[in-house]
């Protein structure tokens, strides 16, 4: 038997067989079932989620005459064995017509069409027209189209299939039964995998699996076409290594590596395997990638997650779970958080070597959180404890990137994602406070008329989303009118109407500083400024601690 594609072979042939689509399949089921066949039928979603295939289901559905020949109406389960029904999965049915759009934009071609579709169907009860892409026709086209769309003989049924929803016009969605069909989700897309698997004697690991899924981004057509390759490459077995390498991943021993090096705050380690994974030729940027997965995944872990569900060989996610368990949830959620801000700048470098290295080392810097947690547990009246503890609830100024607080994450977020905006703020000493999910900007006049602008006003959602959680929103409350010797204290933000709690204590007036600083104790001097570092300041607030020392670093 000549070998035949698997993603062809496994061409869901019923409503049951698709896959991860249930919404749909329910509700085109019903439809038919209570006899309701709408003219135009959309079926939008990303490719290879199943809208064609769907499109001929449907078409079966409507047309199919049962094993015996007795069916008289649209059915919801087709039998997929009658002469119509093979006829219809072969693509030889003269009733069913796909027309790919994308090599039919001519006016005349649609004209032509649509005069041939003024007559009934030839054999089948219904004539179906399947239109694939119909985002690719020409807009004359689509008025060609639109004609026999509005008026549709009976009999005739339509269906579109488009990736690109957006751009087909609201005069044809109009006229449309409209069905979005979702990525396929990860679980159901490893189990149909599985499923072949089986059938097809494929050996083949559910992590790798899960890889599979995973590369295909939830195109169940993607998946099958590279289990069909890797099987093919592998002889019918698919290695966790050889998978992960040819799915362009990076091999999860040396991403294990490198988050251990930055746990232990080795930064030569760190530096060494970067210049390896550079002399192999493998792209910095897709390492930061890749690393930022594994990252999450040590994230999920440290939450309880099993290892099972990750995207990772077995024995990866097992050595995964060791590390992050090691590391603790606060300490992986500050480094994600850290390298996150640097995400674009290796992106975009020129040289993305050096900005991966530096975000790297950057983030080999934090380990400090462990130690300080340590040392907490094991010194709970560390010496020194005589000294008054600082006030940093009066000295946390309100500009960027300082503070754990939410209000300090939303500037961070802008600074480092919408640069323009951040300064534009810092410029007019907008102050931030949360209040619930809300973010409240102090802002003067003209800020505020800035901040109207749509654009602006969008990417201040998207921090205030980004921290606060999906349905955050933000508004803008009117600062108060500014003393002239303000000037002088860029942090001192019209905090009057809405004061954040960092500011509560702060004396009115210029002298905003602590008052630690204005008798300091030995030592003092240093400890006040380790506590300006943002990193050093992002530790008291997770553990609750305070400088008792400041000694240089040793390595
Ligand atoms: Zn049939």
């Amino acid at each position: 038997m000549a070998y035949q594609a698997l993603a062809r072979k496994w061409r869901p042939q019923t409503f049951a067989d698709l896959v991860g689509q249930e919404a749909i399949v329910t509700a085109l089921g019903n439809a038919l079932r209570e006899g309701r066949i709408a003219q135009a039928y959309l079926f939008s979603g990303i490719r290879g989620v199943g809208k064609t295939t769907a499109a001929r289901i449907l078409a079966k559905a409507l047309n199919c005459v049962g094993e015996d020949g007795s069916t008289t109406g649209p059915v919801a389960d087709p039998c997929d064995k009658c002469l119509v029904c093979q006829e219809i999965r072969q693509g030889g049915d003269l009733d069913v017509l796909e027309i790919d759009a994308a090599t039919y934009s001519k006016v005349e071609q649609v004209r032509d069409l649509t005069e041939s579709l003024k007559y009934g169907p030839a054999r089948d009860r219904y004539k179906v027209v399947v239109l694939d892409e119909i985002h690719r026709l020409s807009r004359q086209a689509f008025d060609a189209l639109l004609k026999i769309v509005e008026e549709p003989p009976a009999h005739l049924t339509f269906v579109f299939a488009t990736t690109e929803i957006e751009i087909v016009p609201a005069t044809i969605l109009s006229r449309c039964q409209e069905f979005h069909f979702r990525r396929v989700p990860a679980n159901p897309m490893v189990a149909h995998l599985t499923r072949i698997c089986e059938e097809e004697k494929i050996e083949a690991s559910r992590a790798t699996l899960r890889l599979i899924a995973r590369a295909s981004e939830g195109s169940m057509r993607d998946a099958v076409a590279l289990l069909d390759q890797l099987a093919t490459f592998g002889g019918g077995k698919l290695a966790d290594e050889d998978v992960g390498r040819l799915l362009g991943g990076i091999d999860a021993e040396l991403l294990s590596s490198l988050l251990e090096a930055i746990l232990a705050g080795e930064g030569a380690r760190v530096s060494r395997t970067i210049r390896s994974i550079e002399d192999d030729g493998t792209d910095p940027r897709q390492v930061f990638t890749h690393f930022l997965g594994f990252l999450r995944s040590a994230l999920h872990l440290a939450q309880g997650l099993d290892p099972e569900q990750l995207d990772l060989p077995a024995e990866a996610a097992t050595g995964l779970e060791r590390v992050a368990a090691g590391a603790g949830y606060e300490n992986l959620l500050r480094l994600l958080h850290l390298l996150l801000s640097s995400e674009t700048v290796v992106r975009r470098a020129d040289a993305p070597g050096l900005a991966l290295e530096v975000a790297l080392l950057r983030a080999a810097e934090l380990p400090r959180l462990v130690r300080i947690e340590q040392l907490g547990a094991a010194l709970p009246n560390p010496p020194g404890a005589g000294a008054p503890p600082p006030e940093r609830t009066s000295s946390a100024p309100a500009g960027p990137g300082v503070g754990s607080d939410a209000a300090g994450e939303i500037r961070q977020f802008l600074a480092s994602n919408h640069a323009s905006l951040a300064g534009l703020l810092d410029f007019h000493k907008a102050h931030f406070a949360v209040q619930g999910s809300t973010l409240v900007v102090t802002a003067v006049p003209a800020l505020d008329d800035a901040l109207r602008d749509e654009a602006k006003a969008g990417q201040l959602k998207a921090a205030a989303r980004a921290v606060l959680g999906p349905g955050a929103a933000w508004k803008t409350t009117p600062a108060a009118p500014r003393p002239p010797e303000d000037d002088s204290e860029p942090a001192a933000g019209p905090a009057a109407s809405t004061p954040a709690p960092a500011r509560r204590n702060a004396p009115a007036g210029q002298d905003t500083r602590p008052p630690a600083s204005r008798t300091p104790p030995p030592g003092a001097e240093g400890r006040t400024a380790a506590e300006q570092d943002p990193t050093v300041r992002a530790v008291l607030d997770i553990f609750g601690g305070r400088v008792v020392d400041v000694r240089p670093r040793t390595h």
